[in-house]
């Protein structure tokens, strides 16, 4: 059972006894995680849970796959922040729809928040739900959203040590990002990119790893293969 924050938004979900609160608080979100999954099924959408560190580039990310994937696929984004709708309004001005959910503070998304953003985003409509969590490695793994999959974004400015310290959501995720590739050349950044696919394969032998430039573009096609495929075979 993992540990995790003691936030306010959890704190206003649960009427609690003292005893066991985490277990509870994890039962509450799995039946909204479970509510989500059926609604998703229903309409047989594809939904995805981006979690990174704050500043590795998952807006950007999403931004460049929904201009570049305009044609083919119809993405819909469920944005998580603590405070502001920048993110939403950035995803927003490519025309994909986009809720904001403020978690006012809180360092991660719950099944619940993202209950009430499906029930206003125009699911029907799309192909595919990005939720983009809060910017954090560590306990927005421990929180099933009802998605098909995480995927991990790690930019190498952060380095290549980040498999090794935050193994959790790197074992959990689908596939892993390896955003901002473009600072590798001309040694702008000391990373490792071996060392990272040695250690996330490591935690989880099935990891899809893609090395990205969301600034340039490099490396985003097989990225959009796997995204493709995903839907296809919905
Ligand atoms: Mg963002
Ligand atoms: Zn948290």
């Amino acid at each position: 059972m993992p540990r995790w924050c003691w936030t306010r938004s959890n704190l206003k979900e649960q009427m609690m006894d003292k005893v066991d609160v985490g277990k509870r608080i994890l039962n509450a979100n799995e039946t909204y995680a479970m509510k989500n999954r059926r609604l998703l099924a229903r309409y047989g959408k594809r939904c995805f849970n981006m979690i990174s560190s704050p500043g590795s580039g998952k807006t950007t990310l999403l931004v460049r796959t929904i201009r570049d994937l305009a044609q083919s696929l119809r993405i819909g984004v469920i944005e998580g922040d603590l405070q502001t709708d920048i993110d939403a309004e950035r995803i927003r001005a490519t025309k994909a729809p986009a809720i904001q959910i403020n978690t006012d503070g809180a360092c991660h998304l719950s099944a619940s928040q993202v209950n009430q953003a499906l029930e206003k985003l125009p699911v029907e409509g799309l192909d595919v739900v990005f939720i983009e969590n809060v910017g954090n490695l560590v306990c927005p793994s421990a929180f099933e959203l009802g998605e098909d999959g995480k995927i991990v974004v790690l930019s190498v400015a952060e380095g290549d040590d980040k498999p090794v310290k935050y193994p959790g959501i790197f074992a959990k995720s689908k596939v892993l990002l390896v955003n901002k590739i473009d600072l590798l050349a001309g040694s702008l950044v000391d990373f490792d990119l071996d060392r990272v696919n040695t250690d996330a394969r490591r935690l989880n032998k099935s990891i899809e790893i893609f090395p990205v430039s969301a600034k340039t573009g490099e490396g985003m096609r097989n990225w959009y293969g796997w995204l493709t495929d995903q839907v296809r075979s919905r």
